[in-house]
Parts: C-alpha cells; sequence; structure tokens
C-alpha cells in the first residue's frame, strides 16, 4: 500500500495544528509512523486518500454502530439542515429524541443533551457534587472519561499510551478531590471509603471499561459498587459513552441489571455527531439549572442536526429486536476466530470481550485492570498494528483501545479478518 498523499497531509497538518491532529490517539504515536487520512467512508470500509481500503474496526471510537454513511441516519441530517442548523431555541425534536432514549435506558426520568462525553461526565459530576453536597469522587485506574481536569488521573487511553500519568495543568487542588480504585477489586473501594467518611459524592466508572482494553466486570463487582453507594449516600455514576445503545438498548444498566444514579452518554447517541448526553432520576436531574442550583449550559446542546442524527439512530436501534444480539453473534465468531489462529501460532494472549466489544491482550494472563492491561507486550503489538493495516484491516492504534464491531460487518469481512491475523501472526 502507498500512504504517499497522507504523509503529504500529514507534514502539512503539523504545521497548523499541533501533532497534526484534533485528539491525540490519532496521530500513531504508540504504534509509530504516520497517520492515515480518511477520504470518505461507507459501511464497514473506510477509504483513505491515496485511494486504500480498509476495514474498519474503529468505527469513529464507537459512533458508526450500524456502519459508515448509514442511509437513514445521513438523510435525516441533509433534511434537517436545509431548515437551519441552530436557533438558539428550544426544539420539538430535542423532546422527541429524550423520550426515546428514556424509554429505551432502565432508571432514567430524565436527560439533558451536551456536545461531547468529556461535557457528559464533568457535568454528571457537578450535579453529583452539587446534589450531595460533598467534594469527593473515586474514579478506577485506566478508566477514561473525558479529558476534564478531575479525570486526568490515571486515565487509560491516549494518556496511557503516551506514559503521562498525570497531565500538566491539573492543579494539585482538582486532583486531591479524585480518588483513585483498582477496577474489580471491592475491598480497595471500600478501603477508601473509609479513609474518608461522608465525603465522597459519587463513584465514576466506565461498567464495562473500554479504554484500557475491555475489561469485563467480575460478578457482583458492580452490584457492590451500588451496595456501598446506598451506605454511604453517594451517586453512582456509569459513564456509558462507550456502552450505551452499544451492549443493549439500556447498555449495562441493563445487561447488568445495576442502577446508576447518573449515566453519561456519547458516541452512538449521537449518530456520528457531537452529541453527549447525562441522564437520571427525576430528583437528581431537576437540581440542574434552570430549575435547580447546579448550573450547565452550551451554545450548541441540543443542535439540531446532532439531535436529527442521534434521533435517527436511535429510532433504528430501538426497531431492530435482533441489533444487539447480531452484533453479539459477530463479534463473538471473530473472537472464536482469533483466538483459534493466535493458538495454533504459539502467540501468547488474551482476548477480552462483553457484547459487541473486543481487545486482543499479548499476554497470557488474566487482563482484568489497568495494572494487568499493562503487561501486554507493546512491541507484538506494533508489528501486529501495522501488518494488518497493509492487508488493510484497521485496528485503533494502541495496545490499549477496544475494537468496536459494526453491523455492517459482513462474515466475509471477518472471515478476512480472520486468515489476515493468521498470516501476521506467522511473522510475530
Ligand atoms: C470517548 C469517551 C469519553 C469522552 O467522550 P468525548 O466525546 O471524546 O469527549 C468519555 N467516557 C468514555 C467511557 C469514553 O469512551
Amino acid at each position: 500500500m502507498l500512504y504517499q498523499r497522507s504523509s503529504q497531509l500529514f507534514v502539512e497538518a503539523n504545521k497548523v495544528i499541533p501533532g497534526g491532529v484534533n485528539s491525540p490517539v490519532r496521530a500513531f504515536k504508540s504504534v509509530g509512523g504516520n497517520p492515515i487520512f480518511i477520504k470518505e467512508a461507507k459501511g464497514a470500509y473506510l477509504f483513505d486518500e491515496d485511494d486504500n481500503k480498509y476495514i474498519d474496526y474503529i468505527n469513529s471510537w464507537g459512533p458508526m454502530i450500524l456502519g459508515h454513511a448509514h442511509e437513514p441516519v445521513i438523510n435525516a441530517i441533509i433534511e434537517k439542515a436545509k431548515k437551519g442548523t441552530s436557533f438558539g431555541t428550544p426544539t420539538e425534536l430535542e423532546t422527541k429524541i429524550a423520550e426515546l432514549a428514556v424509554s429505551m435506558v432502565p432508571n432514567i426520568d430524565k436527560i439533558r443533551f451536551v456536545n461531547s462525553g468529556t461535557e457528559a461526565c464533568m457535568s454528571a459530576v457537578r450535579l453529583a457534587r452539587g446534589y450531595t453536597k460533598r467534594d469527593k469522587i473515586i474514579k478506577f485506574s485506566g478508566c477514561y472519561h473525558g479529558h476534564s481536569d478531575s479525570f486526568l488521573i490515571a486515565a487509560g487511553s491516549g494518556l496511557s499510551t503516551f506514559g503521562v500519568p498525570n497531565s500538566p495543568g491539573v492543579t494539585e487542588g482538582t486532583a486531591k478531590d479524585t480518588l483513585l480504585a483498582r477496577f474489580n477489586d471491592i475491598e480497595n473501594v471500600k478501603s477508601l471509603f473509609e479513609a474518608n467518611k461522608n465525603e465522597i459524592a459519587a463513584i465514576i466508572i466506565e461498567p464495562v471499561p473500554g479504554n484500557m482494553g475491555c475489561i469485563p466486570p467480575k460478578a457482583s463487582f458492580l452490584s457492590s459498587l451500588r451496595a456501598l453507594c446506598d451506605e454511604n449516600g453517594t451517586l453512582l455514576i456509569f459513564d456509558e459513552v462507550m456502552t450505551g445503545f452499544r451492549l443493549a438498548k439500556g447498555g449495562a444498566q441493563e445487561l447488568y441489571g445495576v442502577r446508576a444514579d447518573i449515566a453519561c452518554y456519547g458516541k452512538v447517541i449521537g449518530g456520528g455527531l457531537p452529541v453527549g448526553a447525562f441522564a437520571g432520576r427525576e430528583e437528581i436531574m431537576n437540581y440542574l439549572s434552570p430549575m435547580g442550583p447546579v448550573y450547565q449550559a452550551g451554545t450548541l446542546s441540543g443542535n439540531p442536526l446532532a439531535m436529527a442524527a442521534g434521533y435517527q439512530m436511535l429510532l433504528e436501534l430501538n426497531s431492530d429486536a435482533q441489533i444487539f444480539s447480531r452484533l453479539e453473534e459477530k463479534t463473538a465468531y471473530l473472537e472464536k476466530g482469533i483466538d483459534k489462529v493466535l493458538s495454533e501460532n504459539n502467540i501468547d494472549f488474551t482476548i477480552n470481550r462483553v457484547g459487541s466489544m473486543i481487545s486482543v491482550h499479548f499476554d497470557k494472563n488474566e487482563v482484568y485492570d489497568f495494572e494487568t492491561a499493562k503487561n501486554g507486550d507493546n512491541e507484538t503489538f506494533k508489528k501486529f498494528f501495522h501488518e494488518l493495516l497493509k492487508k488493510g484491516i484497521y485496528i485503533a492504534p494502541s495496545a490499549y483501545e477496544t475494537w468496536f464491531i459494526t453491523d455492517a460487518l459482513s462474515y466475509e469481512d471477518l472471515d478476512y479478518t480472520i486468515k489476515s491475523i493468521d498470516e501476521v501472526a506467522k511473522t510475530l
């Protein structure tokens, strides 16, 4: 494959954009080489500026669950755009998407729309602090909740990739209110509650982390967190930016039968446009401005184009009774195939999967938290990534990322992927 134009474009981009990208993990820093510039996409495929074609396992980091340029979503955006793109007033569509989201997800009465997952998590924590009148939060090492200050502490994903545990610019004052816990370790969480009695406003967690690879929660871990929160007057925030509308209609709350007090959304809920949202019980959500004292706002929040894309996406997911089982079957098929060929080639690996989230770790031991995720062999991953790319398979350029399966993938695509991984495994 030739990457002439991509390389040229990257040189140009670097002159005017820091690192040539608008989000760090796009830059291929942890795998080496230059990023490829995408020109267009359709269904399960990406086409780059040099006219190379790829099967896409990133899918815009999650949103394109039905494939790229999905026609009903594209048409909804086009029709809406003709009528004006922003008014700064309420619109009927915002109520319609809110009603639909509330009907699909358990335990939520009200939802507020914002412009990104970062905003959703940041606002959810402010709301939890305002509601409980406490300052501290617990987050888990390796979980990513966007780039707002309180979360940039052992935050997985791009940050782990670059080995920066903390970002300059986050003040000590902010960092001291974020307590770090180990995922899947309930005793560790209990000890934090004991040391900080009546001070913890919220636990924020990715119920199925996807930002240190995919990490399945151990049986009863989430329900034990629920119980701890209830005992301590602490709110449980599920960051479902990745899992929401992906693992099930009602996300991880539905899949694991555990109630969150506030749930955060992003990615799928925007159908590929910039959307985030946070939702919860009425008494909590009514604490938000203009009803309550906790301030939160946004000039383009609930933007008509974004709402049109998101609404159409949710309608599609809501009306297809088989969608989540179909996604799971495809991902399980891929898992089985990769497991077989990596085993046959005597590679040390672990595959983690929940529903349509899957990650391959180059370590033979169980991967259940950030520490164990870090044991993966990054040199093997780099080679794996670049060899797959040469074969037209685009996985995330970091060992700490989950692959997102889209319904647009055919079994031929999956077979080609498994066959390619077999060939690549022979070179590792
Ligand atoms: C992507 C992601 C975010 C941040 O969303 P942005 O839209 O990138 O701001 C937050 N939490 C989780 C779990 C995510 O995967």
